[in-house]
Parts: C-alpha cells; structure tokens; sequence
C-alpha cells in the first residue's frame, strides 16, 4: 500500500528557506569543537536535544530543506529519492547516540520535530521525549487520549479518523472507551498536541543546555524552544550542515555531519553507543512497560503489537498545562507552520 504522507493535509505555500548551500568545518574545528561540547555536557544539570530532520538523513529518509531536501526538490519540480520506507527505516547513529547519553543520565529530556518514530522505534523513553509535530506510528484516542503505538505506519494524516477505536475499559464498568482514534500528525495549521509542547517548554526553560541537531529552526513554535534555554541563562549548542534560523545565537556552531559528531562525543564521553536490534518501544523510563500483557523492564520491549500507555495518561484535553512558576505561557492557541512532504512510501504489506 502506498502511504502518501500529503495525503488530506492541505496544500501550504510558506515552506521557508531551502536549499541553502552546506558547509562542513575541518577535521581539526569539528574535533576541537565537539571536545567543547563532551565539557559543556559533562558540567550541564540539565541537557535538552532538539532534533530535525537532519538526523533521519543517514537513515534514508529525506530531509525537507537540505540540497535534495523534499521542499529543495519540489521548487525544482523534482521529487525526493528514498532509501527505505519508514517501517524499514532503522535508527540512524545519533538516534541510538542519543538513547545512550538518556540512560547515562546526561540527556534529561528529547524534544523532535520529525514524524518518522525512529526515537520511539529506537527505544527511547516516550516519557523523555516530545514530539511537536506527531508520529506516523501513534494514533490516539480523540475522547481519553490514549495513544496506541502501532507497528505499521497509520496511514492517514492531519489529526483525522483512522477507522479504529479506543480500547480503553471504564474503571467503573466493563465498557470499553470506543472513541474515536485519530492521526497524530499535523496538519500545516493544526494546533501542536499541548502535552507534548508544554513539557517541551518547561524543559527548554529548565535547561542549562541546548543541542540542536539537524534543525534548521524555521518551523515556529518548536524551533523557537532552544531561546528559551538561552533566555533563562543556558547555552545553545547547533550542529547543522545548512545555516540556521538561530545561528547567532550559539555558544558553538558545528557544520558538520550529526553522525559524525554524535560519535566523537560519545568517545569522548566514555560512552557506549547501544545496538539496534529492531523496534523497541519504551513507555517509562522508570517504571515498568506493558505490552500486550508482558510486563519487561525497560529499554528491553520489543514491539509487538501495539504498547498501551498506562503509565502517561493522555488526556490532553483535561490535564491542565504544566506551567513554569513564572506562568507565563499557554499555547492552546499556538499554531504550527507545519512542514509538509508529498513524498510517497511503500509499506511492508498489503493492508
Ligand atoms: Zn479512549
């Protein structure tokens, strides 16, 4: 079955700056800066990872803006090439990079903007990790918010009906919820989802780091989170091959593949970088996982079937936003200038 990403999201002229010129700093600049980088690491309290499609990249997955970025193509009426389709997609080197510096204790919190699930594919805490702008993996329940993890691609986009319904059995009857499970993937002018947004910004606003991956922050409000590091007194540290929206704003600037500078910092670190052995989902990254009825420890689910939240409840309608002291920000009304891709992808199967 061809899954095209475009399908029911609506058409959007903006699509920012693309195709802007790479460049790569010299061996000797790339070492001696991610060397800056393993110290601001190791004396950080609190590190956040911003990520973009950059990092998908060396997975096969095309970005949007790079040279044969998707909207790069486009503007020259051609189209992308892919290496895989998601479901085959395996996690790139900084995805499994990243879940190492998460169980090593430096990486506090991930915040991504790509829908491609290769953070939660790669087993990285969905507890630990918000994505802005969905995930083609995740439907959710419009009336609890539970979300269900799928192993196949949803199929269908822009917050709508998938054609299945929630599970979910009433505490205080044997009915079970039975709404309606809808896309968690935006639409260009769809709200972004509150949870995952406000414990994106209480993050950014707690961070005493900010390392940017593969972004080039044009997309608002999510690539605007690693200022709010700044603003509070942090740093921000950008690794990207293009210029960037916030480049003046960095403590580092790296031009540089993410690969390439995600392995040198884990040396550095004394870090190992954990092996992929197929989709692994994990809820919690302190309790215990569910899934379908086994109870494992975490890091260690494999996907089978779908992994119920019990843990995280959901219910973004309800829960009311996890302010900072300050209090300062809503963003019920907050809209995102989505990106979109009109690429297509083949599944695995026939459905
Ligand atoms: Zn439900």
């Amino acid at each position: 079955m061809s899954v095209n990403y475009a399908a029911g999201l609506s058409p959007y002229a903006d699509k920012g700056v693309c195709g802007l010129p790479e460049s790569f700093d010299s061996p000797e600049d790339l070492k001696a800066k991610v060397e800056n980088i393993a110290q601001l690491i190791k004396e950080s309290q609190y590190l956040v990872v911003h990520t973009g499609a950059g990092i998908s990249t060396s997975a096969g997955i095309p970005d949007f803006r790079g040279p044969k970025g998707v909207w790069t193509l486009e503007q020259k009426g051609e189209s992308p090439h892919f290496d895989t389709t998601f479901e085959d997609a395996r996690p790139s080197l900084t995805h499994m990079a990243l879940l190492g510096l998460q169980r090593a204790g430096y990486l506090k919190y991930l915040i991504s903007q790509n829908v491609d699930g290769l953070h939660v594919r790669s087993g990285f805490p969905r507890d630990k990790l918000s994505e802005l702008h969905g995930n083609m993996f995740v439907e959710e329940c419009e009336k609890c918010g539970r979300q269900y993890v799928r192993e196949k691609v949803i199929g269908v986009m822009g917050l709508k009906p998938t054609g299945r319904y929630c599970e979910v059995v009433r505490s205080r009857g044997l009915r079970a919820c039975r709404g309606k499970l809808i896309s968690t993937i935006l639409d260009w002018e769809d709200a972004l989802p509150d949870r995952d947004l406000n414990r994106a910004d209480d993050a950014s606003r707690r961070a005493d780091l900010a390392l940017t991956l593969g972004t080039s922050m044009q997309i608002k409000p999510s690539g605007d989170l690693p200022l709010l590091t700044k603003r509070k007194g942090g740093k921000v540290v950008i690794v990207n091959l293009q210029p960037t929206k916030h480049d003046k704003h960095a403590h580092i600037r790296i031009h540089g593949y993410v690969d390439d500078v995600m392995k040198q910092l884990m040396e550095l670190l004394g870090l190992e970088i954990p092996k992929w052995e197929g989709p692994t989902i994990c809820e919690s990254s302190t309790g215990l996982s569910e899934n379908a009825g086994d109870v494992k420890p975490p890091h260690n689910v494999s996907a089978k079937g779908e992994v119920k939240k019990d843990e995280i409840k959901q219910e973004r309608k309800r829960e009311g936003p996890q302010l900072p002291e300050d209090g300062s920000v809503k963003h019920e009304t907050v809209s995102v200038k989505r990106e979109r891709a009109d690429f297509s992808l083949e599944t695995n199967e026939e459905k």
